[in-house]
C-alpha cells in the first residue's frame, strides 16, 4: 500500500500543517497504518470548522435566493451517467513518469509551473505563450507534443534533477468498484468523481416537484472522489473530497449575463468568509473542460502559492443534451413566457470544502511576537472569524473553589443550547486562554470572586487580548449576536 508522502515546500506550511494535527483539526487517514496517500480525516475541532464552512455555504446559496433549493444525491449512480457526462471517454489527466527518481507526475501541472517561474522573472508573454502551447496540444490529444514541449524547455524532476522523461499518458480519475456479487465488467460502477451529475439527473424532478421556473439552480454538498496523480500539499489535494455545487438553469442565449452574475457573487462570499481581497483573484482558463464555454478559477494565495479553490463554469446545454440522448428521456423545459420548449444552459459554481477549510485555516493562523527582551514571548493563535471558529466561548472559573465553578456551570448550561461552548477549571486562566487562542476560540469568559457580587465576567477577546467587564445577564445576547451566521450573510 502507498504510503503517505507530504512534501511540504514552506515553512509557514510546514507549521500550520503541524498545528492542524496537533490541535484536532486534520490527521492523516490511518495513521496508524502509516497513512493513506492523499486522505485525511477531521478531527474533532476540524469537523466543526467544516460543518460551520458548508452551513454557512448552504445559507448564503439556498435561503439568500429564493430561486434556489438544495439536494443530496447519492454517490453511486447509474454508470451510463458518466458515460454520458463524458468521464468515461475523457476525465484523465496526462501523467509522466520520470525514469531516473520514478516519481510520476501531472504533465500540465509541470509546464504550468515552469510558465509561473518565467512570469515570475518579468517574462510574461513567454510564460503565456507556453501554456497557450500546452493547451492546444492537449485539446488535440497531442500527448507526444507534450512530451517534447518539456523536453525542449529543459524541464526536469524536482526530485532526480533529470529530464529523463516517459511518454506523456492519459490517466483516468475515476475510482471503480463493483455492485452485487458477481464481478462482472456490466456491474463496474463508479464513485463519482464531481456531485454536479446528481443534480444533472435531477433537474426534471426537482423543476417538476418544486415547480420551479427558470432561471433556477439546485445546490449539493457532497463527496467526490478522484484518483490524483500527484497528491501534494495536504488537504489541497485528495482522493477523497467534498464539493459544494451550484448549477444554475437558464434560458439559452443568457449564459454571459448569468456567469458574470455567479462569478462576482462568489469572489463576494469567500471575502465575506473572513479571505483578504488581496490572496484572491479570478484566473480564466486556457484549456477549457470538454463541457464548457466559459470558465474561470478562484484562487486563493496559499503559502504554497496562488491556487484554485473554485470553479464557475459556464457548462452550455451540454450535460442535459447529452443525459437527453444516453436516456432517450427529454431533459427539456417550456417556458411559458417566450412560449418555447429547450434543453436548459447551465452556469455552474463548484467549490471545494476542503479547500476553502485550507484557505481559512492558513488565513487564520497567527504567530506574533510580544514583548521585549527576556519578556518577549510568541503568540500563536487562529483568527477565525467567529461565526466560524469550532468553539464560540470558553467558560473559565479562575478557581475550582469558592462557589465560581458552579456560577461558571450555570453561565456554560445557559449557553450551551444556542451555541458551540467549552467549560474548563484546569491549569491556571493564562494556561486556559492559551489553549483556546490555538484553536480560535473568538471569547473567554473568565468567572472571578468578583462575580459572585457584581454578577459580571470578563470578556476576553482573542485577537486583541483586550478584556471587557460585562453583566452576566448580557452574556448571552452579546455571544449571540457576535457568532451569528447572519454577520457574514448580511455581507452578500
Ligand atoms: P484542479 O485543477 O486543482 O485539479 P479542477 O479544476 O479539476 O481542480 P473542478 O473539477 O473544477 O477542479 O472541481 C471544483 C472544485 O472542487 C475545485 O475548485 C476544488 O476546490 C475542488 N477539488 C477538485 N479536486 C479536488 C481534490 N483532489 N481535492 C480537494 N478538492 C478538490
Amino acid at each position: 500500500m502507498e504510503k503517505k508522502v507530504a512534501p511540504i515546500e514552506n515553512t509557514t506550511f510546514k507549521n500550520i500543517v503541524s498545528h492542524a494535527k496537533e490541535y484536532g483539526f486534520v490527521f492523516p487517514s490511518s495513521e496508524i497504518y502509516d497513512g493513506l496517500a492523499a486522505v485525511y480525516d477531521y478531527g474533532q475541532n476540524g469537523v466543526e470548522l467544516k460543518n460551520n464552512l458548508k452551513n454557512v455555504w448552504w445559507k448564503a446559496m439556498t435561503q439568500l435566493h429564493e430561486n434556489v433549493v438544495g439536494i443530496d444525491a447519492a454517490i453511486f449512480m447509474h454508470p451510463t451517467t458518466w458515460k454520458a457526462s463524458g468521464h468515461v471517454d475523457g476525465f484523465s489527466d496526462p501523467m509522466i513518469d520520470n525514469k531516473d527518481s520514478k516519481k510520476r507526475y501531472r504533465a500540465d501541472v509541470l509546464i504550468e509551473e515552469h510558465a509561473a517561474k518565467y512570469e515570475a522573472e518579468g517574462n510574461l508573454e513567454k510564460a503565456t505563450t507556453l501554456v497557450q502551447q500546452m493547451a492546444r496540444m492537449l485539446e488535440k490529444e497531442d500527448l507526444k507534443g507534450v512530451q517534447e514541449l518539456i523536453i525542449s524547455e529543459k524541464i526536469t524532476c524536482p526530485v532526480s534533477g533529470t529530464a529523463n522523461w516517459t511518454d506523456v499518458r492519459q490517466f483516468n480519475l475515476m475510482f471503480s468498484t463493483q455492485v452485487g456479487s458477481v464481478a462482472e465488467e456490466s456491474n463496474t460502477i463508479y464513485l463519482r468523481p464531481e456531485t454536479a451529475q446528481g443534480i444533472f439527473v435531477n433537474f426534471l424532478n426537482v423543476q417538476k416537484s418544486g415547480r420551479m421556473k427558470i432561471p433556477f439552480g439546485i445546490a449539493q454538498i457532497g463527496k467526490a472522489f478522484r484518483n490524483e496523480i500527484v497528491a501534494r500539499q495536504f488537504t489541497f489535494r485528495m482522493r477523497e473530497f467534498e464539493q459544494m455545487e451550484m448549477q444554475f438553469f437558464i434560458r439559452p442565449g443568457e449564459e454571459k449575463q448569468w456567469y458574470e452574475t455567479w462569478k462576482n457573487t462568489r469572489m463576494k462570499w469567500h471575502k465575506a468568509i473572513g479571505l483578504p481581497e488581496r490572496h484572491l483573484k479570478f484566473h480564466d482558463h486556457e484549456k477549457l473542460a470538454h463541457y464548457a464555454n466559459a470558465a474561470v478559477d478562484i484562487e486563493y494565495q496559499f503559502p504554497f502559492g496562488f491556487k484554485e479553490i473554485e470553479g464557475i463554469h459556464s457548462r452550455t446545454d451540454f450535460d442535459l443534451g447529452s443525459h437527453e440522448k444516453y436516456s432517450k428521456k427529454k431533459q427539456q423545459y417550456f417556458d411559458t413566457e417566450i412560449n418555447k420548449n429547450y434543453v436548459p444552459y447551465v452556469v455552474e459554481t463548484s467549490v471545494g470544502a476542503d479547500r476553502v477549510f485550507l484557505a481559512i485555516l492558513c488565513n487564520a493562523y497567527t504567530e506574533e511576537i510580544t514583548g521585549e527582551g527576556e519578556e518577549q514571548k510568541q503568540r500563536t493563535y487562529l483568527k477565525f472569524h467567529p461565526a466560524l471558529a469550532p468553539v464560540k466561548a470558553a467558560i473559565l472559573p479562575i478557581t475550582k473553589k469558592d462557589g465560581l465553578p458552579e456560577l461558571a456551570r450555570t453561565i456554560f448550561e445557559d449557553l450551551r443550547y444556542d451555541m458551540n461552548v467549552v467549560y474548563e477549571e484546569r491549569d491556571s486562566i493564562g494556561k486556559r486562554y492559551t489553549r483556546q487562542d490555538l484553536i480560535g476560540t473568538p471569547f473567554c469568559i473568565a468567572v472571578d470572586h468578583d462575580s459572585l457580587i457584581d454578577n459580571c465576567v470578563t470578556i476576553r477577546h482573542r485577537d486583541t487580548t483586550i478584556q471587557e467587564r460585562v453583566k452576566i445577564s448580557d452574556l448571552k445576547e452579546i455571544l449571540t449576536q457576535a457568532v451569528s451566521v447572519k454577520r457574514i450573510l448580511e455581507l452578500l
